[in-house]
């Protein structure tokens, strides 16, 4: 099997492929301090370390203890980019300590030819010892965000950290003259290198759809908030409101829409400056949020207009709520404002998702135009 070589360094020249997508990737983000950094590090030292297998070099030579340190420091630095990926603090003393363990077992085997027992046992256990801390972090960390996802990857590192240490049992146990690390031509080598080929693809995959899936996460919430005051913008709101609209069609709760206008706003940003009215919007928001339930949402409707979504609510218990929503605004702040309200509860059988919102702008109207600082309520279906 003099092809052996040959097929380890295919598997190098994959991880390298690895790592050139990982640090693409922390340059686009400019995280290359984060998780992707790592990876790309990670990926890097895996596919240096192996290449260093390669060659038929000589008994306990240099380049190929490199490799095997280097490949121990990988697993080592792909653990720190999973704990920085987590917000975790990364315990570098830690991991100082694991590296100096494995190198001074490293010194002690030297005694042995390359790629012999204690080699081999040496590296499998760096590795899956590494591996099995990435387990725990791994399932401690992920259940709560993607616990499918968190679970498959953690059994994934395990079986990967399990099957490492029993090999380096059997390195343990084959005889010191046995040459039977993964360069060495023998038969179960050669699917064992082709399994490497494909469990590093899952594994980068696998580390993909990790970082992909905060990315997207993340702009989800970036799209549906509003940048100034925290809230959610329109289209969060519609959002949310097609599916309490959906959710009260099918038999659930009703629900009930407030529109929130500041009055006089225009005289605020002339008299105090647009930044001050800044601040006034966001005083506003918060007073709206404060004292609502978990799934009552605020939304900034527009310019100086919120809209607030209350589900599972009458009118009659909106309407004072509401009230004292105005009360509280005018009471607090300064500079001081008033706000309008206009409310109106769901008639979901008979309009669509926009109805209420449309019903409560219409009171908002009525509330503008007989004296500001006020409720008004919608008392049922507009006519026609
Ligand atoms: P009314 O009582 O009838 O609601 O009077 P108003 O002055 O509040 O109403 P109008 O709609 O005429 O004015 C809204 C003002 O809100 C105009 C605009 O300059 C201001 N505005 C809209 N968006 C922002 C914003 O993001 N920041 C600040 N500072 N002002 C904003
Ligand atoms: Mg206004
Ligand atoms: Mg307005």
């Amino acid at each position: 099997m003099g092809d052996q070589p040959l097929l380890i360094a295919l598997v190098a020249v994959q991880f390298m492929v690895h790592a050139l997508g990982w640090a693409m990737a922390a340059q686009l983000t400019r995280r290359r301090r984060d998780a992707e950094g790592h990876f790309a590090a990670f990926w890097l030292l895996l596919a240096v370390g192996m290449m260093l297998y390669v060659p038929a070099w000589g008994s306990g030579s240099a380049p190929r203890n490199l490799g095997d340190l280097m490949i121990v420091a990988a697993s080592t630095l792909q653990h720190r980019g999973m704990a920085l990926y987590w917000g975790r603090r990364p315990n570098d003393r830690g991991y100082v300590l694991w590296m100096a363990f494995v190198a001074a077992m490293l010194a002690l085997s030297l005694t042995q030819a390359n790629g012999h027992g204690l080699r081999v046992a040496n590296v499998c256990i760096g590795v899956g010892v590494m591996l099995l801390a990435t387990v725990r972090l791994t399932w401690l960390q992920g259940r709560q965000q993607t616990p499918t996802f968190a679970a498959v990857l953690a059994i994934g590192y395990a079986v990967l950290g399990v099957a490492l240490l029993a090999r380096s049992v059997q390195a343990l146990t084959v005889a010191p003259t046995t040459k039977i690390s993964i360069d060495a031509p023998g038969h179960a080598n050669v699917p064992l290198a082709i399994l490497f080929l494909f469990l590093g693809g899952l594994i980068n995959l696998a580390l993909i759809r990790l970082v992909l899936g905060r990315v997207l996460e993340h702009l989800k919430t970036q799209a549906l908030t509003d940048a100034l005051t925290g809230a959610a913008n329109r289209r969060g709101l519609l959002q949310r409101l097609e599916a309490v609209h959906a959710r009260a069609r099918q038999g659930g709760h009703g629900y009930v829409v407030m529109m929130v206008d500041i009055d006089h706003f225009k005289a605020i940003n002339d008299e105090h400056g647009h930044a001050e009215g800044d601040i006034v919007l966001k005083r506003v928001a918060q007073h709206l949020r404060d004292g609502l339930r978990a799934d009552d949402m605020v939304a900034r409707w527009g310019g100086e207009e919120f809209c607030v979504l209350l589900p599972r609510i009458r009118l009659a218990e909106a309407h004072p709520l509401a009230e004292r929503m105005t009360v509280q605004i005018a009471a607090t702040g300064n500079p001081r404002v008033t706000v309008s309200i206009g409310v109106a509860e769901a008639e979901v059988q008979a309009e669509g998702p926009e109805g209420a919102t449309h019903r409560a702008d219409a009171a908002l109207y009525r509330a503008k135009q007989t004296g500001r600082n006020r409720v008004v309520s919608a008392s049922g279906l507009a006519p026609g």
